[in-house]
């Protein structure tokens, strides 16, 4: 089984991850955490080159090219040896936020970045995707380590970021589970519970 979140800055996803894991663990499934960019060797290289962006002048294509070559590396390296021994897997972030980021957010061509990313991924597609949805201003202000992050984009990109996720939302429903991220914590982690729960072999 295979779970993923995302949203955007702020939005809680690591908090949210980690509470589902706990959960599930407690439950005594076979759990790893992961998160994107940056949880193997060279992804943890390429995340030093992504978050650089700004001082390298990094294209918008080759940016594209490095979330994918680090999930690449993340699926074949982390998580298809986690499911292949029947772990659940829980992924903060994966394929959504390229297309929210680098599709709807800098305006490149989303079925485009959608194709590198299957051919990254081997088509690997979670079975749940969990996104928390924030405002763009509520999400920056909770952050508490601003230089690690992509702040610097203007209120602009942060939307099309967001409307970017709410829109592969709307068009598969049935793999996402789409949450008010200001809601208390405690209760959007029992809502991912409850869904969770659905998915789960018995
Ligand atoms: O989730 P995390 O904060 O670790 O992400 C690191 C940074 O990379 C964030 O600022 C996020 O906005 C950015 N990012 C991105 N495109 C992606 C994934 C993350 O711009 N595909
Ligand atoms: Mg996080």
């Amino acid at each position: 089984v295979f779970i993923a979140f995302e949203g955007g800055e702020g939005a809680g996803k690591t908090t949210q991850a980690r509470l589902a894991a706990i959960w599930l663990r407690d439950h005594g499934y076979d759990v790893i955490t992961t998160q994107e960019p940056g949880a193997t060797k060279i992804g943890m290289r390429l995340r030093a080159m992504l978050l650089d962006r700004e001082t390298t002048g990094l294209s918008i294509r080759a940016e594209s090219l490095l979330y994918a070559a680090d999930r690449a590396d993340h699926v074949t390296n982390v998580i298809v040896p986690a499911l292949d021994r029947g772990a659940i897997v829980v992924s903060d972030r994966y394929v959504d936020s390229s297309l929210a980021y680098q599709g709807f957010g800098r305006e490149q061509p989303v079925e485009e970045i959608a194709r590198v990313n299957e051919w990254a991924t081997g088509g690997l597609v979670p079975d749940l995707t969990v996104l928390l949805e924030v405002p763009p201003r509520t999400g920056l202000a909770r952050l508490s380590a601003p230089a690690d992050r992509i702040e610097s984009e203007s209120q602009d990109f942060h939307e099309r970021v967001r409307a970017g996720f709410r829109a592969l939302a709307d068009a598969d429903p049935d793999r996402y589970l789409v949450l008010d991220a200001s809601r208390p914590q405690a209760e959007l982690s029992r809502e991912i519970q409850y869904r969770i729960r659905e998915i789960l072999p018995d």
